[in-house]
């Protein structure tokens, strides 16, 4: 069996091994340069550290002290003392609360182009922040240690909005990331950072499945400066057995960021065998165009083994490049192949006269040629957020 790369969007998973129990402030050591991590100390653990519970933003109360969350399209009717499908949202009382609010897990300094976003800002970092839970269930999940988590099994410190910026200014990221696991289901913590964020002249993005509801979508995502959603596949059946959600919600997120006129980026983890065939990387391009446009970045990125498809090889190259003819041939105009570093198609050319204009290593920059939106050469649109 090949070897496993280390996965290009993963972070260091929870806290680093340096961490102890306590409620002490965090300190960021960002001397190890890209990637490095928040030193930060542990909470103790207790599902009732009252600083993490807030009372949610989107639900409704029901007869008989029950609640239904409205945030995402799972809709969880909960009885009192239950938790959301999530694991992170809890009826108490009859009233619905988060428990991740300021409640930090994993905390990097990481280049933009890790999450990927290729058009967004290139060449720089952001203050990468994650809290424990998700609203789906991938089989494949590189994080699931976080993600598939309670809350209170997971080492996190106490983090507020406030505080996040302060550390995101100190670590010189002009953008705080949201990601690692779903910032949705952590919405209220994500909402009121982008505020104080922005408030201060950072920016924000997120890194997310968007499987969202779609009245909660402006709330959470308009604060988004850049989004970048995971597609899992284009088939139904895939989200109902390897994801455990469905298609059709995200597909809607998506055409609603890109109405919201929201920088948006997407990237499809190619799997072997279970969504990588021609039909239905045709029917993906072809949707994508229809509905979203041709200029909206497509990332196919390499699968590796992990969690409950550990049984599965890694992406071949060739299927990866596959899948990018087979966009770029029904019209997308920026595919790129993920986690292959130093592929050619890590780098962004011009689809007007083919030039090459971005140049990428890795995580690096080599080369940037764009320059108001514009290739140099034909002066064609290139869109993207390209500069602060
Ligand atoms: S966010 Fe969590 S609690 Fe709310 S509907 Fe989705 S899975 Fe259920």
């Amino acid at each position: 069996m090949a070897a496993k790369s280390p996965p290009r969007q993963t972070p260091q998973t929870g806290l680093p091994s340096s961490c102890a129990p306590s409620q002490s402030v965090a300190v960021l050591d960002n001397s190890a340069g890209f990637g490095s991590s928040a030193r930060l100390k542990s909470s103790s653990g207790s599902s009732e550290d009252s600083q993490f519970i807030v009372e949610a933003r989107f639900y409704r109360k029901l007869p008989n002290g029950r609640v239904r969350c409205t945030l995402c399209p799972r809709q969880c009717n909960l009885r009192e003392g239950v938790r959301g499908d999530c694991g992170v949202r809890e009826n108490r009382r009859g009233s619905l609360y988060t428990l991740v609010h300021s409640r930090v897990c994993a905390a990097h300094v990481d280049p933009v182009e890790k999450k990927p976003l290729f058009h967004y800002m290139p060449g720089s970092v952001a203050f990468s922040i994650a809290t424990a839970g998700c609203n789906v269930h991938c089989r494949f999940c590189q994080n699931w240690e976080l993600s598939q988590a309670r809350p209170e099994d997971v080492p996190s410190q106490y983090l507020p909005p406030e505080k996040i910026v302060a550390l995101a200014r100190q670590s010189n990221c002009p953008t705080i990331a949201f990601t690692y696991t779903e910032p949705i289901v952590a919405s209220e913590f994500v909402i009121e950072t982008a505020d104080v964020a922005h408030q201060n002249g950072i920016h924000t993005i997120a890194i997310s499945n968007g499987y969202i509801h779609k009245n909660a979508l402006p709330s959470v995502y308009g604060r988004m400066d850049a989004v970048k959603i995971d597609l899992k596949a284009f088939s139904d059946a895939y989200y109902y057995k390897v994801v455990i959600g469905q298609l059709k919600p995200v597909l809607e997120t998506l055409v609603a960021l890109v109405s919201l006129g929201k920088w948006t980026e997407i990237v499809y983890l190619l799997v072997p065998t279970l969504n990588d065939s021609d039909k239905e990387l045709t029917a993906l391009a072809r949707w994508i165009k229809a509905n979203l446009g041709h200029d909206i970045p497509l990332h196919f990125s390499q699968f590796f083994p992990d969690y409950r498809l550990a049984y599965l090889p890694p992406t071949p190259v060739a299927s990866l490049e596959r899948a990018r003819q087979i966009a770029l041939g029904e019209g997308i105009h920026f595919v790129y192949i993920g986690n292959v570093p130093r592929h050619p198609a890590e780098n962004t050319y011009c689809p007007h006269c083919s030039r090459l204009l971005v140049q990428r290593s890795g995580y690096e920059i080599r080369q940037m040629l764009i320059a108001d939106n514009a290739c140099p050469y034909c002066h064609g649109a290139i869109p993207g957020v390209w500069s602060d």
